[in-house]
């Protein structure tokens, strides 16, 4: 009865869910997108290669309706390039921008001269999505992941990792500790894609595959956010390398798991990536400034 109800179900695409969800108003995050004329903003990539996952988008992203092209956003795609990463999927737990009036120092709503229309506006301070706001968006995100049908998840940060691993995590503490996350497959029986069946014979017992009806397990790597990892070069401070390097190391690491699926699969020989993270570290300090 269930597999006939399944069967019949309609083919789901990535682009069938980006409509689906662009007006929605399941949270208040919706409601005030559609208050500010605000973008919905969908994930894009490259599908079956590493999925990175962030907060939300952005005053940026909210304009345009694309992730990660904020200053936070464009630094992360340029490590990513100077890493050789080419083959990724950008997406955040919330579609819709989270964010609160910001106030000077006398509880005054700060209002800025808008570059473009070169009218006054208030000004608006990300603030990370609450429990309410990423549940209530989860659907989307759940058949987003197993659309996309990642090799590897990447979590950017404390709430996205939270919410992915289902319980409370310290990020400094946890970052870079490779793991696995169970994933609704959003009511589609969860089916492991030819290649991906290669993959489970070839390393079994560390891999991707499902573990029961409805549910896949990814192989998942929390680390820090890049907004926050800006803001460390920006100020500075003792551990300002120490934490850069960390982030490349746990993006690296997410490399070497899709590269090693695609050489057990594909027999595509890894590229030798010969970056200097000083080198890395001292170019993206100077395109930061
Ligand atoms: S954040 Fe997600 S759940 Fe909330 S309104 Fe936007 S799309 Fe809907």
């Amino acid at each position: 009865m269930l597999d006939d109800v399944l069967s019949s179900r309609p083919t789901r695409t990535l682009p069938i869910l980006h409509k689906e969800w662009s007006t929605c108003t399941k949270c208040n995050l919706g409601e005030r997108r559609i208050t500010v004329d605000g973008h919905f903003v969908f994930g894009e990539g490259v599908t079956r290669s590493i999925m990175l996952i962030g907060e939300g988008p952005g005053v940026d992203e909210e304009k345009l309706g694309r992730p990660f092209i904020g200053k936070s956003g464009t630094f992360l795609r340029n490590v990513l390039q100077r890493l050789g990463m080419n083959d990724y999927y950008l997406s955040n737990l919330v579609s819709c921008r989270s964010c609160q009036p910001a106030s000077d120092a006398e509880g005054k709503p700060i209002i800025r001269t808008n570059w473009e229309t070169k009218l006054p506006e208030q000004v608006f301070k990300d603030e990370p999505p609450n429990p309410v706001q990423y549940g209530a968006c989860s659907p989307r995100l759940y058949e987003e992941i197993y659309l996309v049908d990642p090799i590897v998840i990447v979590g950017l940060g404390q709430r996205p990792c939270e919410a992915l691993l289902k319980r409370s995590v310290t990020i400094k503490a946890l970052r870079g500790e490779a793991t696995q996350i169970e994933v609704p497959g959003r009511g589609y029986q969860a089916v492991l894609t030819e290649k991906r069946r290669e993959w489970r014979r070839a390393v079994k017992g560390i891999t991707v595959q499902p573990v029961e009806r409805f549910q896949v397990l990814y192989h998942f790597i929390p680390t820090f956010h890049p907004a926050f990892i800006t803001r460390i070069l920006r100020d500075g401070g003792d551990n300002e390398k120490k934490l850069f390097q960390q982030f490349v190391a746990d993006l690296r690491k997410a490399l070497k798991t899709y590269e090693t699926y695609l050489e057990m699969v594909f027999g595509k020989v890894p590229m030798q990536h010969e970056i200097d993270d000083d080198r890395m570290f001292n170019d993206l300090q100077r395109d930061d400034t």
